[in-house]
């Protein structure tokens, strides 16, 4: 056995949920109200007031988010959304829900955001949307995106799932683009079990949003059932059924509640991730540009080929001997078998989200995390590292 092996098993996440967040939700279900109504929309103003924007529409997932502000702006055949390959397959799905054409453009050499430059050789007047996705939860380069989206007359719309909170040049993400799209699934800094969220300050376009969201029937439908309601509806638009309920919205009006102590404990998690694979040979760690703070949703460190013979696959297996849970983010877009036959992409158009891909390896983070837990981590990476030099 390992010198390094813990006992107990340390996942890669486990979500903190605490006696408010349950209570809510005991409340929500004693209430007679479970679908969306005042507690989703008590959980809209409070997002909206927490980055800044002037609205925000509470979803079921950010898939739905993503896919909704697609339809909302439009897109259809013939029209193409630029984004990385480096992301979930959500944020090209989506774009391909609508009939539109993905485009997607590699990531900086050894940093995992979109490349502007890379961006610009591919805008056009067929472009209608710019999506970033802010890797880990460090924002992406929202000015000059900002700009070449201005420049061919496309929205800039941000894949903000590992972005909460997170601020570019001051700014909270969820407050630059056109609009942005939020994640609370069970994985991410703060959960609703699932569920989404799209900031906007586009009136027009939140409006757009909250009609499709429930089915394209006319604003506040949700109130038909109240006293205040009517029975009488009328159907504007093609919508779906993307809306949160009640109950997901008793989790997030707490989780937001908690969102500076969980952030607080981050920071503490990679501060202490920082101090102790600093030294360690073949590890490297992330870096974060000055003008910008991330959201540390992942605490992603690569592998240096140059100094270790073995894989990451290798050392992601050496890890779970050592009862060590881990992940990998992401399986980048041109390596699965839906992007290539449906794009035509090939992998070796995107080297550095493949190059990025083969060496990442996504460490245990969350805010229940003890600091004992971070050091037998960082004991068993050196170890494993030890035993690999070249
Ligand atoms: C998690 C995630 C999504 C999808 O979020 P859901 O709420 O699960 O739909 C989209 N994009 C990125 C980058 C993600 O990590």
């Amino acid at each position: 056995m390992n010198s390094t092996r813990r006992t107990e098993f340390l996942p890669f996440h486990r979500p903190s949920i605490g006696d408010a967040e349950i209570a809510e939700v005991v409340d929500t279900l004693r209430s007679g109200w479970l679908t969306m109504g005042p507690k989703t929309q008590r959980f809209e103003e409070k997002f909206a007031a927490y980055v800044g924007s002037r609205h925000a529409i509470a979803v079921n997932s950010c898939t739905a988010a993503l896919h909704l502000l697609f339809e909302a702006i439009g897109l259809g055949p013939g029209d193409e959304v630029i984004t990385t390959p480096y992301t979930f397959t959500a944020t090209v799905a989506s774009v391909l829900y609508t009939g539109a054409t993905p485009v997607l453009v590699d990531t900086l050499a050894g940093y995992p955001n979109i490349d502007p430059q890379a961006v610009a050789t591919r805008v056009s007047d067929r472009t209608k949307a710019i999506v970033p996705v802010h890797f880990a939860g460090m924002p992406c380069d929202m000015d000059r995106l900002g700009e070449l989206a201005a420049g061919c007359g496309a929205s800039l719309i941000d894949d903000a799932a590992h972005a909460l909170p997170a601020r570019y040049k001051g700014r909270m993400i969820g407050s630059i683009g056109r609009a942005s799209a939020f994640s609370f699934y069970a994985g991410k800094n703060m959960t609703t079990g699932e569920g989404g969220m799209i900031t906007t300050d586009d009136s027009a376009l939140a409006d757009a949003l909250r009609i499709r969201r429930l089915h394209g029937i006319s604003r506040d439908a949700w109130k038909r059932y109240t006293a205040e309601g009517s029975w009488y509806y009328e159907v504007e638009a093609l919508g779906f059924k993307y809306n949160m309920t009640d109950i997901n919205a008793s989790l997030g009006l707490h989780q937001l509640d908690r969102l500076g102590e969980f952030q607080k404990r981050r920071h503490e998690l990679i501060a202490l991730y920082e101090e102790n694979l600093a030294q360690v040979p073949g590890i490297v760690t992330p870096e974060v540009p000055s003008d910008v703070e991330s959201a540390w949703h992942l605490y992603v460190v690569r592998l240096d080929p140059k100094r270790l013979r073995t894989t990451r696959n290798e050392v992601i297996e050496l890890l779970k001997a050592d009862n060590i849970g881990t992940s990998v983010h992401f399986i980048p877009a041109p390596l699965h078998p839906l992007y290539q036959q449906r794009l035509g992409c090939r992998k070796e158009d995107f080297p550095n989200a493949v190059g990025l891909y083969e060496q990442s390896i996504s460490l245990p983070l969350f805010p229940a995390m003890a600091d004992d837990d971070v050091l037998s981590v960082c004991r068993s990476l050196e170890r494993i590292v030890a035993e690999n030099q070249r």
